[in-house]
């Protein structure tokens, strides 16, 4: 069994944690950030992103690219497929003992930066689970293509929804979105895009009460809350958009969360532990974009140096 000794453990490396990364190199901190999947976290399943500053319109994937070659121009090591299992505090020595899913190595670290993001929420109805992966899909970037000139069903308004509905209708017949109320959460910009687009049908006031099918999705069941009138409508495909869960399972006994799992930190992305920090969309935040998600973890890695250096 091996034990890793360093500084500081990065914990998740989408833009908060790449951002931390940076920071912490530059700051000569002794750090390894690791990664459950591969870099990226959720903007590699974006199909583009038009609102990082100094970056024209690009793809989620190629913006991922553009960090990760950055972080290894500046000789950080992303270790990636690298699954943080649990995290102990070991209150004598002030230290965190974190060990790594499937392996006998451990991380032996002072101070922590939680970078893991958020998941998409499901609607957790009947028929749901048994068809995800054969008409459900959460992922409209990876799965668009399946779609061409048949007909889906996107569920939810926010910006998610609406701009996933918009990258549908480059391929589906139709695209319902599904909202629950009657006027969308997406900023405006979106939603002028949305109606303008005939491909595109917003079902307002409108909610799915289950799915249906045999070894795929055939249809839905949705209703008007307002109405109360249920009503089938045959879907080949439909995205599930409806919010994000924080992966913040890790910390959850160590660190105070909020009523939806987010962590609580301060201005400084201190959390209510001592040496744990976070960042990103896993922090109770009012503004969840790229941008913010690495302005954050520049600031926590900045914090964590300071209070290393016995500056705060
Ligand atoms: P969100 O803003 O939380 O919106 C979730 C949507 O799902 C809302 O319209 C909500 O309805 C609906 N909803 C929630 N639970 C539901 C349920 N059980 N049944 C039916 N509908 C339900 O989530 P998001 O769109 O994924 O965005 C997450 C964050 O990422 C936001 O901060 C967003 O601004 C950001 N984001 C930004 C961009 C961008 O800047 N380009 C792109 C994507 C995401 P209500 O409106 O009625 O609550």
């Amino acid at each position: 069994m091996a034990e890793i000794k360093k500084d500081l453990l990065i914990i998740g490396a989408g833009p908060a944690g790449l951002g931390a990364a940076l920071y912490a190199r530059r700051a000569d901190i002794d750090f390894e950030i690791t990664e459950k999947h591969m870099a990226g976290g959720q903007i590699v399943n974006t199909e583009f992103i038009e609102n990082y500053l100094g970056l024209k319109k690009l793809s989620g994937f190629d913006l991922i690219q553009n960090f990760t070659e950055h972080c290894k121009e500046m000789e950080i090591e992303i270790k990636e497929y690298t699954s943080i299992a649990s995290i102990k505090f070991i209150k004598s020595k002030k230290k965190f003992r974190c060990q790594i899913f499937d392996s006998n190595d451990t991380y032996v670290v002072s101070s922590i930066i939680i970078t893991t993001g958020a998941s998409p929420k499901m609607l957790n109805l009947e028929g749901e689970k048994e068809l995800i992966g054969s008409g459900i899909s959460f992922c409209a970037t990876c799965d668009g293509a399946l779609y061409r000139d048949k007909d889906v069903a996107v569920v939810g308004g926010g910006d998610t929804a609406v701009e996933e509905a918009l990258f549908l209708a480059k391929f589906a017949k139709t695209v319902y979105i599904i909202h629950r109320r009657d006027q969308l959460r997406a900023v405006k910009i979106l939603q002028d895009r949305a109606f303008e687009n005939k491909k595109i049908k917003v079902l307002w006031d409108t909610v799915v009460e289950k799915f249906e099918g045999k070894s795929k999705l055939d249809h839905i069941f949705i209703k008007n809350v307002k109405e109360k009138k249920v009503s089938k409508l045959q879907v080949d495909g439909v995205f599930e958009y409806v919010g994000y869960v924080p992966n913040s399972g890790l910390v959850k006994d160590l660190v105070k969360l909020d009523q939806d799992g987010f962590i609580i930190t301060d201005q400084h992305m201190r959390t209510s532990h001592q040496g744990i920090y976070a960042a990103g969309d896993v922090r109770n935040t009012p503004l969840r974009q790229v941008i913010t998600a690495v302005s954050d973890g520049a600031v926590a890695a900045m914090i964590m140096d300071k209070h290393m250096r016995g500056l705060l």
